[in-house]
This record gives structure tokens, sequence and C-alpha cells, in this order.
């Protein structure tokens, strides 16, 4: 058992429950399942763009929870509006309606291009519940053959078991085979191999504007200009999976308004609740009259305090100007990455707003990010040459200026 002490932190005046980081691994181990190689840290405070782990030390996250707490952590608004929240009505079953989710559900359609939203928990069940839009749709109007939905290689969605069919990259399908009939993969930016491969019988295509866990990879305009006309051609959904791109993280609201490509469904999750877990499927046209009662649901989806929770990330992304934040910091950090002290260790620089990746010249990543973690800054590496950072929207020019230091020691 952990027995709990606590601790006065005399910076702050909080008194804290200390933890024993070295039982927290030892239970970890014993009776988690092992899905995760954790780095060897146990985090027990977070506020701003700062964590503190059980020996008290400070560091600068430039990963927020894989871009999860976009206006930092423990934002007064969030923590204000999850509190009220919690005291007021936490879940009701989506059998009744409750304010906050209509409220948050007419939010999104001010802010974006669509009208209706579908609500979830996550970004693999905001990407099932447009597999299964696309599927009923692509029947209704071209009948039962037209099931097939194309996503890119490399590309990530998410681990249920049709989300992680959809995910192009076999290592996360392996184990599981066989997998979910329909589904194939295209070459990213590839405008002729999207175009062979969609046919009468393609009910979707679905794309990340930038593709996150594969690598930060941006798309080309004309590769999404195309995707939008290759699926009018024969009908079929454009969907864009917006789950590590939305919610203003590439210093717009969405990602594909850097492309003036609007798609017929887009779904979102990570940053959406700033922690608490909700997910959406955005959807216009068509698309927004295919489920009907009895298609589709969840238990949990848009609760009162998931969906307070994200209408305080909204009104704060707006009140703090965190758009124009996120563009104006994410072009300062990529213009300090490209400094000449850096210029044989990164061979490519990549990135929007505060979506940003580098390519080393060495497979260093995980060395760079053992030791990044080791002098207080959090990163993360992607195989052996990819690192990405994704700091909270609420990121100043000397937190950059603070992480450039640790990096150019690092690397
Ligand atoms: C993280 C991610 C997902 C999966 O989200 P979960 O909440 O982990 O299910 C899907 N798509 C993209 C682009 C992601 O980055």
């Amino acid at each position: 058992m952990l027995e709990t002490q606590y601790t006065l932190d005399t910076q702050t005046g909080q008194i804290a429950p200390a933890v024993d980081a070295a039982a927290v691994r030892a239970q970890d181990k014993a009776h988690v399942m092992h899905t995760y190689a954790r780095l060897p840290v146990t985090f027990v405070r977070g506020q701003g763009a700062r964590l503190w782990d059980a020996e008290g030390r400070e560091y600068l996250d430039f990963l927020a929870g894989i871009a999860v707490n976009g206006v930092g952590h423990c934002h007064p608004a969030l923590v204000k509006a999850i509190q009220e929240q919690a005291a007021t009505l936490i879940h009701t079953s989506n059998l009744y309606h409750t304010a906050p989710q209509a409220l948050l559900a007419q939010k999104l359609a001010e802010i974006s291009d669509f009208s209706r939203v579908f609500f979830c928990n996550s970004g693999a069940e905001a990407n099932e519940a447009a597999i299964k839009i696309a599927r009923k749709h692509g029947k209704q109007v071209g009948g039962d053959s037209k099931y097939h939905l194309i996503t890119a290689q490399n590309s990530f969605h998410g681990r249920t078991l049709a989300t992680v069919t959809a995910t192009g990259q076999p290592k996360y399908q392996a184990p599981f085979t066989p997998l979910v009939p329909g589904f194939s993969h295209v070459p990213f930016n590839d405008i002729e191999a999207l175009e062979a491969a969609v046919t009468e019988d393609t009910c979707a295509v679905m794309l990340e504007p930038i593709r996150g866990e594969g690598g930060v990879y941006l798309a080309h305009r004309p590769y999404l200009e195309a995707a939008r006309r290759i699926c009018d051609k024969v009908g079929a959904l454009l969907i864009f999976d917006e789950v590590q791109t939305g919610v203003g993280r590439t210093g717009k609201w969405w990602a594909y308004q850097h492309y003036d490509v609007v798609p017929d469904m887009m779904t979102l999750a990570k940053s959406l609740g700033g922690g608490v877990p909700i997910g959406a499927c955005l959807a216009r046209g068509a698309a927004t009259e295919t489920l009907v009662p009895g298609d589709h649901g969840s238990t949990f989806a848009g609760s009162p305090l998931a969906a307070s929770a994200a209408l305080a990330v909204l009104q704060t992304i707006e009140s703090e100007h965190l758009l124009a934040n996120a563009h104006a910091m994410g072009e300062y950090f990529i213009h300090r990455l490209g400094e000449p002290a850096l210029r044989g260790k990164i061979k490519d620089i990549r990135g929007m707003g505060l979506m940003v990746g580098v390519t080393l010249t060495t497979p260093d990543a995980k060395r760079v990010q053992a030791e990044a973690l080791e002098r207080g800054l959090i990163i993360n590496a992607i195989g052996d040459d990819i690192l990405r950072f994704l700091p909270p929207l609420i990121i100043t020019q000397s937190d950059i200026d603070q992480a450039m230091t640790v990096l150019l020691a690092v690397l």
C-alpha cells in the first residue's frame, strides 16, 4: 500500500501528498499491463507549461500530454469549470438533455464549418464514428459494395480494431489479424496513387492534414485539394482526422483552415477537454443525417463534466488569444531550431503552429529524449531519428529559449 504523507511546497505554500516514486513504479510494474515503455519519472503536479516530479524536480513540458494539455496544466479557468460542474452534475447518460453538451455542440458549430457533432470519449472512437457514418452513407448512396475506405501509409487513427486497420502501420496491426475488411492504404501526398485507389466502391478517404504519430509530416495543399475533388467525383466522403491538429494546435482552430479544403467530417479528441476525456466527430451536409436513433451511441460521451471542460478550453483559447500565440510561438521556435549551431545535427524541420518535428542527422532521438528529460525538458522521440514537439498553446518566448538551451546542450 502507498502511505500518504503530506509535504509543504515552500515555493507555492501548497500542501501536497508526498509520493513514493519507487513504490509507484513497483506497483505499476506488478499490476498494470505492459503496454507502455514508460520513462523513469513520476509526475505529481502541473501548472502552466511546467510539471513537477515526486522528487520535486521541475520540468518544462514540450509534449503537453501528447497534445492534450493545450491550455497548459491546471489552467484556473479549466479547474474552475471542472470543480463547479463536478459539484453540480457529472453524468446523466445520453438518454436525456444536458445544457453543457448542447452549448458545446453549438460552440463547435460556430467556430467550424460543421453543423452537427457526435460526441465520444477518445480519438479512436471519433474515427470509429466517422468510419461507421461513411459506411452507412456509402451503402445508402451506392449500394452494398460501397464500403471501402482509403487512408495513408504511416498514418495513425487509433487502436480499436477498425481504427488500427485504418492506421497505415503494419507494426500496430500484425498481432491482431484478421483485420476489418475494406481498408487500403496509399502513399501520403501522392495524388496519382490516391486517384488510382479510389473507385465507385469507395465510401470515404480519411487523412490527417499533418501526420502526427507518423513523424509530423504536412500534407501538401494540392494533395488535399485533389482528395476533395477525387472524393466528390465518386460520391465518397472526405474525412480529416484532426485529433492531434485540431483545437488551435496549428495556429488556427482547425488545420483544414490552412488549406481551404473543407472535409465532410472532422474528428477531434486530444486537447478538446484539456485533459478530461472527450472526442467528437463533426459533420456537414449529408453526413449529418446518416445516423438515426439506435445506430450508434456511447454511455459516457459528452457528459456535463467533459462538455464543461471543453467549453472552458475553447473559451480560454479565445480570451487568451492562443491561436495567435500558437502561430507566433511556432514561427519563433522553428526559427530558433534553424540556428547555425544545430545545422549539422538537424536534417529537416517541419511544422505548423505548435506542432513541430525535426529529423536528426543521426539515429539519436531516444538518447536526446532521455537526456533532455534529465535536464528538465519533456520532448518526444519518434523512431530513431525524429523529435516531436507539442508544447501547450500558452507557451512563451522565454519558455522556448529555455527549451533551446537544453536542446543545444544535448544535441
Ligand atoms: C492520438 C490520435 C488518435 C487516437 O486517439 P486516442 O484518444 O488515443 O484514441 C487518432 N488519430 C490521431 C491523428 C491521433 O493523433
